[in-house]
């Protein structure tokens, strides 16, 4: 759920705000840096105040993950998310640095002096509110001011918190909401969002403009590019977002309210961070699902698609997904709720993916899932699950079949580059 922020309620700055946020990749390394820090120092000089929000330099976090499994193979919370957040406190001194040889002034603050109020779970925590008065006293210095993303605290806990992978864009349009600005840009390393993962279709087409519905589909959907509550919180704040590159300065993707660009089908995301769990032999009587999904709930276990098999002389099966971080405490729930309900044993699978089409124009469309079920037989891809929202349709493949299923989803519904120009010509 997503709570409010606070709204601001200090003096409108005099100057229009502009929020950029670097991915890992724009951090990289010492000239990634140095770059960044000419952007911002131009932009800044075009008249805009300028708010970078930073993430750690390349794959740092996931560096840093690596280095506590080899420390220990236990889960410590805190401390990871004490150990983590140090990744984005080294790119957003380095970049502050590197804005101050332009001959500007810079502040780097960490989400907690920034003022980021989060709830208590750590590695997972939610943007609560944002005080922010540290930042809007640097801008009103005349400074560029860098936030850690990813990062806040919790005023119940005192403690350090981070808001989940991919969260510096959460932290990035939280920001831009409360400050009031006038875009949140995400320099990302690729040119916007894309009509599939242009890393696995080369094909993929840019998308000029997408509305936050679909792309709040899309991103839940597994589409990394943007985090999901990241456009969340554009949507309910209204705070328009430009995904672009941060290698040149080319047009990127506007992610907004209305598109002006009708499409039946706006792209195919999937995700592979997800694995399966099936309950065998489950009585098929009133409650038994509750006595299995409550306790699931109960251990903080996010469960996205369910399905329940036929069932056969009083007996069934019930699979679910979760995400792969949640796997074990989901299979040790599954394990308890067997004996519970007399169920005959639980299995899981981590060899599966989920495939999605999404789009708005869908809704008005007849035949679109039969089509993708379709194209998927005809790819010889089998599918174990289905879900949908009124703007998407997800299957759940085996995790090998992925790739073929999204180029053949991809190019059976005719989005990309090509495809367009034929129909143009
Ligand atoms: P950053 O470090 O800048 O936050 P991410 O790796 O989180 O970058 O997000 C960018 C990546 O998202 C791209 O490299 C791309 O592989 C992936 N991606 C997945 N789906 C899409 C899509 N539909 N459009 C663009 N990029 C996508
Ligand atoms: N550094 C964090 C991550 O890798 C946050 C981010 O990059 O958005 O997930
Ligand atoms: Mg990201």
């Amino acid at each position: 759920m997503v709570v409010p922020l606070c709204s601001y309620r200090g003096t409108l700055a005099a100057m229009s705000i502009v929020v950029q946020k670097f991915g890992g990749t724009s951090v990289a390394d010492a000239d990634r840096i140095k770059a960044v820090a000419a952007h911002a120092v131009a932009t800044r000089k075009a008249g805009k105040d300028v708010v970078v929000v930073v993430s750690a330099m390349g794959k740092s976090t996931d560096e840093l993950i690596v280095l506590a499994s080899e420390v220990t193979d236990n889960r410590h919370p805190r401390e990871m998310d004490m150990l983590l957040t140090a990744g984005e406190r080294i790119s957003m001194a380095l970049v502050a640095m590197a804005i101050q040889d332009h001959g500007v002034g810079s502040t780097s603050l960490t989400g907690s002096q920034a003022g980021i109020l989060t709830t208590e779970e750590h590695g997972q925590a939610e943007i609560i509110g944002i005080r922010g008065d540290r930042v809007r006293e640097g801008l009103a210095d005349g400074k560029i001011v860098i936030v850690a993303g990813f990062q806040g605290f919790s005023p119940e806990t005192r403690d350090v918190t981070t808001l989940g992978r991919g969260g510096s864009d959460a932290t990035a349009v939280a920001l831009a909401a409360v400050l009031r600005a006038e875009v949140c840009e995400i320099y990302t390393d690729v040119d916007g969002v894309f009509t599939a993962d242009p890393r696995v279709v080369p094909g993929a087409k840019k998308l000029d403009e997408i509305s936050f519905e679909e792309m709040l589909e899309m991103a839940a959907a597994g589409a990394g590019v943007l985090m999901t509550r990241s456009v969340e919180f554009g949507r309910r704040y209204r705070i328009p977002i430009h995904v672009r590159s941060s290698f040149h300065g080319g047009v990127g993707t506007w992610v907004k309210e209305e598109t002006m660009e009708e499409a039946i089908i706006r792209g195919v995301a999937h995700d592979v961070s997800e694995a399966k769990v099936t309950v065998h032999g489950v009585p098929d009587q009133p409650g038994v699902a509750a006595r299995l999904f409550e306790p699931l709930a109960e251990a903080g276990v996010s469960v996205d698609m369910i399905v329940q098999n036929v069932s056969l002389q009083g007996v069934t099966d019930i699979s679910f997904t979760v995400p792969r971080a949640d796997l074990d405490m989901a299979e040790k729930v599954a394990e308890a709720v067997v004996g519970d309900v007399g169920a005959a044993g639980a299995d899981v699978d981590h060899n599966i993916a989920k495939v999605s089409l999404i789009g708005a124009g869908m809704t008005d469309e007849l035949g679109i899932a039969g089509k993708m079920f379709r194209i998927l037989a005809d790819h010889g891809v089998n599918i174990e699950m289905i879900s949908t929202s009124p703007i998407r349709i997800s299957c759940v493949v085996r995790g090998d079949d992925v790739a073929a299923a999204v180029r053949g989803l991809h190019d059976g519904f005719a989005l990309g580059e090509e495809q367009e120009s034929a129909e143009n010509g």
